[in-house]
């Protein structure tokens, strides 16, 4: 989607002094355009008990939690570095949900220390925690529904091929053994999937969860509220969600605290990458090489389907033409468009680079030695902050300053010898 009016009109005035300051590329994020998505969330579910946890996996920088945590979000993590994140932004107990994966002691002796809400995504998180004796204040068992939970494309595939959640069939068992765990408060969470542009999987996740013979405090729907990368798409209607949420518990009769999980909804929109054009080349394609690549955003080379917007600045009034747009590692799919049609560029250009406030610089990788860029605030005021700065060839090796180390380990064979 291209970027809101707001947002380009904030950024295009100032975008060549800001280049030319920090130098490029970076990835740079509109606070004012995280205020309106935030306090329209907030909004939506005026008068409900619904909290939001922002999905750390998304946007993991704390300069960026700080500001989402202004708005009274809580933080949804799933790794012992995402929880040092959420507790570097001020987060801690219950502002904390940990909604892991094939998760290790370690790491929930650390969620545990923290006073996180801590969700089970497997019979075992369970097992282990009544071995490690734990008192989880707050604890939820994440539900995979089977084929019940089948809603268009999904990230979770079909049932026979997940890796999340406890089989429904399973649940009664697990819940009993969680019981004995004596939480606080207990919940049940499901999440069918991701990039969703309408309420209703959200509605069956609620439905199917309503559904379960168990007492429950909490509702955890996941995260997944999609965006509308595509300019055509239309955007998710929070608002029609939230009636539906409050008509379907009271028509239940129900009302347990309801939480989300989104990451994408929230920031996405409000960043872009910017890069300049390195070179012009022409082979069986034209094709405009820029400054970074498919390491900074990975996206559009990952997932069949994705697509993310791209500008030229200044570029409006120009002839089009079609191009690959691309960056330069040694993978043939180090692309950001295929065949898009694009104001004509040359060499020295700035392009945008769309929707890339969230799981853009959370997801990058350094292969081929292509560096992180740096990150970057745009501030109500118009001022810009640097809140991280690009890699270098130092980062790059920094690892290899270890501690020297070597174990002679001598299978017997050799020690017989
Ligand atoms: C990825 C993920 C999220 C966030 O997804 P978004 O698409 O960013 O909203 C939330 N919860 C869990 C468990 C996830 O795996």
């Amino acid at each position: 989607m291209p970027i809101s009016d707001g947002f380009a009109r904030r950024l295009e005035p100032v975008l060549p002094a800001v280049a030319e300051h920090f130098g490029t590329p970076f990835h740079i994020y509109d606070l004012q355009g995280l205020h309106e998505t935030a306090t329209g969330f907030k909004a939506a579910f005026a008068g409900m008990d619904v909290r939001e946890y922002f999905a750390v996996k998304g946007q993991p920088n704390p300069a960026m939690l700080r500001r989402v945590r202004e708005y009274g979000f809580g933080f949804d993590c799933s790794s012992p570095a995402e929880l040092w994140a959420a507790t570097e932004a001020g987060a801690s107990g219950e502002d904390i949900c940990f909604t892991s994966n094939n998760t290790s002691y370690d790491e929930l002796a650390e969620a545990l220390r923290l006073g996180a809400i801590i969700t089970a995504d497997d019979e075992t998180v369970v097992d282990k925690l009544i071995a490690m004796g734990a008192r989880p204040r707050s604890l939820a068992l994440r539900v995979h529904p089977g084929t019940a939970g089948a809603v268009g494309e999904s990230y979770l595939g079909d049932a026979e091929s997940a890796k999340f959640g406890v089989r429904m069939d399973r649940l009664a068992v697990v819940a009993a053994k969680a019981a004995t765990l004596q939480p606080e408060s207990f919940g049940l969470h499901m999440m069918l999937g991701s990039g969703f542009l309408n309420p209703e999987p959200f509605l069956l996740s609620l439905d199917l969860l309503l559904a379960q013979p168990l007492d429950v405090d909490f509702l955890n729907l996941g995260g997944g509220i999609g965006i509308p990368y595509r300019p055509h798409e239309t955007a998710f209607d929070l608002p029609a969600l939230a009636r539906a949420i409050r008509e379907r518990l009271d028509a239940a009769g129900r009302s347990p605290r309801i939480l989300f999980e989104c990451g994408r909804y929230i920031l996405t929109p409000h960043g872009v990458l910017v890069t300049r054009v390195l070179n012009r080349m022409s082979k069986w394609r034209e094709l405009v090489g820029v400054d970074s690549g498919m390491n900074a955003l990975i996206r559009p080379a990952m997932y069949p389907h994705a697509y993310h917007h791209i500008t030229v600045h200044g570029g409006d009034d120009r002839p089009t033409e079609t191009v690959d747009v691309v960056g330069s590692l040694c993978e043939n799919n180090d692309k950001f468009a295929i065949q898009r049609t694009l104001p004509r560029t040359q060499e020295g250009d700035l392009l945008l680079v769309h929707d890339t406030g969230a799981h853009a610089l959370s997801m990058s990788f350094t292969y081929n030695g292509r560096l992180r860029p740096q990150e970057l605030v745009l501030h109500p005021d118009g001022t810009v902050e640097r809140i991280r700065r690009a890699e270098t060839i130092a980062d790059y090796f920094a690892t290899l300053d270890c501690e020297a180390d070597t174990l002679v380990a001598a299978s017997p064979a050799i020690a017989a010898r």
